[in-house]
């Protein structure tokens, strides 16, 4: 991964990295540092997006953002285990969250790992200064864990393709700059071989945004359809055909989204993904404390085994990330972490569910702090979906972990176009 001769040592980089914060990145005011912040209004979303722009800028500016990419495309090309230092540091600093899922990984990754030099130049940059934030558009209505399933169309005309159909479930489509497209380009054959990837930009004609409402009320969500959108070829990720090469590295670095990603600059112990239900066992203290139940064995033990999930999950994710760069396992194992991040985070809910009491079902305005815990529980299961289902994820440990034998499919050597499916909703 490093691109320079000699680098610097993880512990040199770490005190570095140690002052240079000190001095430069505001503590964060909630002990959270910008992280999980369901529930805003469209204001309150703008203002925090900017806000992520701005400490992004701020790193970037202080010779820290990208840490593991190559220094020809803006980052410092250093390693995983100086990414893992610098997130040790920044624990109790305010930090970009929004930056880091989806666009530095999968996005960036699979923009590094794909991407022509040309790509690389043009996209990484704006990407590490905090200027382009990046979503992935792979779900589709017709379903999101067949992801090689992918409905939505690209016809090649000239120097350009012209794409057409939906996309859903995309988080923050709505305010950011550019999409990481899965498309169709082959009916003709089985289903894994006529994809191809494309880099689009989200806001143009052609591309229509409609927000979806949440149950928490948040509209972060959203659906696109794509009219005759035309994007030029340069702006093809990978060969022609070969979506499925690149997809298979994009959902990859998608499960890394629960730890052991080298792109992510997230606080160490912490989900990068903005999903953590029930803030994890630090949370839950003041919560107990407010409930007047600190010394109540019952609530002890569910703080403490919010606590062991805590640990278990951080000693997982390091040592499953350790394993995969090793070559110790197979980058499969990614399922493994992706599994406990959204099981351990369903039960995290539980427990501040059962700890807030009767409060997280009916609460004052002044309780309105507990009051969350109950819109987190509803909304808990989002954790096992995001970023993959934990159904696809225990498949993929089945079959490409343990050798298990694989799920039977009917659809693997037919043309695409024969395959027989649904009508796409509201079509006649
Ligand atoms: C918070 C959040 C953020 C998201 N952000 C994005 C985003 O930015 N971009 C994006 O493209 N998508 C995004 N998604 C969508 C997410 O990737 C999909 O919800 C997920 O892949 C599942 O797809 P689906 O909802 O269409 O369910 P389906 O694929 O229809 O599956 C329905 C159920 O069947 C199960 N199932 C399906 N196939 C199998 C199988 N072979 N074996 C066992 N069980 C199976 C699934 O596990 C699931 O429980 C997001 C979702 C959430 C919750």
């Amino acid at each position: 991964m490093s691109d320079t001769a000699e680098l610097e040592s993880v512990d040199a980089f770490a005190a570095r990295a140690r002052s240079w914060l000190a001095g430069n990145m505001p503590r964060a005011a909630d002990g959270l540092g910008g992280y999980n912040p369901v529930q805003r209004n469209d204001e309150a979303e703008l203002a925090h997006i900017a806000r992520c722009r701005e400490l992004q800028r701020m790193l970037f500016d202080g010779g820290f953002a990208g840490i593991c990419v190559p220094t020809a495309y803006g980052g410092l090309g250093l390693t995983a285990a100086h990414q893992s230092a610098f997130n040790r540091e920044i624990r109790g600093y305010e930090y970009p969250a929004d930056t880091q899922i989806p666009t530095f990984t999968p996005c960036m990754a699979v923009i590094l790992e794909f991407g022509t030099e040309e790509q690389k130049r043009r996209h990484v940059p704006p990407i590490l200064k905090g200027d382009a934030f990046w979503m992935q558009f792979l779900s589709e209505p017709s379903g999101g864990s067949d992801v090689a399933g992918a409905q939505t169309t690209a016809v090649k005309d000239g120097d350009e393709w012209v794409l057409n159909g939906s996309k859903i479930w995309t988080t923050g489509a709505w305010w950011a700059d550019w999409g990481l497209c899965l498309v169709r380009t082959n009916w003709d054959v089985p289903k894994h071989r006529g994809l191809t990837v494309f880099m689009v930009e989200i806001h143009q004609p052609g591309i229509e945004i409609h927000r979806i409402e949440m149950l928490n009320g948040s509209r972060e969500f959203c659906q696109e359809f794509l009219t005759d959108v035309r994007v030029p070829d340069s702006q093809r990720i990978g060969e022609e055909g070969q979506g499925w090469t690149v997809g298979t590295r994009w959902l990859y670095h998608e499960r890394t989204i629960s730890g052991g990603s080298p792109y992510v600059t997230s606080p160490a112990g912490r989900p990068a993904v903005a999903l953590d239900p029930g803030g994890g066992s630090a949370a839950l203290i003041p919560l107990a404390r407010a409930r007047g139940l600190l010394h109540d064995a019952h609530a002890r033990e569910l703080i403490g085994e919010s606590h062991a999930l805590g640990l278990v999950g951080n000693a997982l994710t390091d040592h499953i990330a350790e394993e995969i760069r090793s070559g110790a396992a197979s980058e499969q194992a990614a399922a493994i972490t992706r599994l406990w991040f959204g099981v351990s985070a369903v039960r995290n809910s539980t427990i501040s569910f059962e700890l807030a009491g009767p409060t997280a079902v009916a609460w004052s305005q002044d309780e309105r702090e507990i009051g969350r815990k109950g819109i987190r529980f509803l909304m808990r299961q989002t954790s096992c979906l995001a970023g993959g289902t934990t159904e696809m994820s225990r498949n993929a440990i089945s079959e490409r972990v343990l050798g298990m034998p694989r799920e039977r499919t009917v659809d693997k050597d037919t043309p695409f176009r024969d395959i027989p499916r649904s009508r796409p909703a509201g079509s006649s």
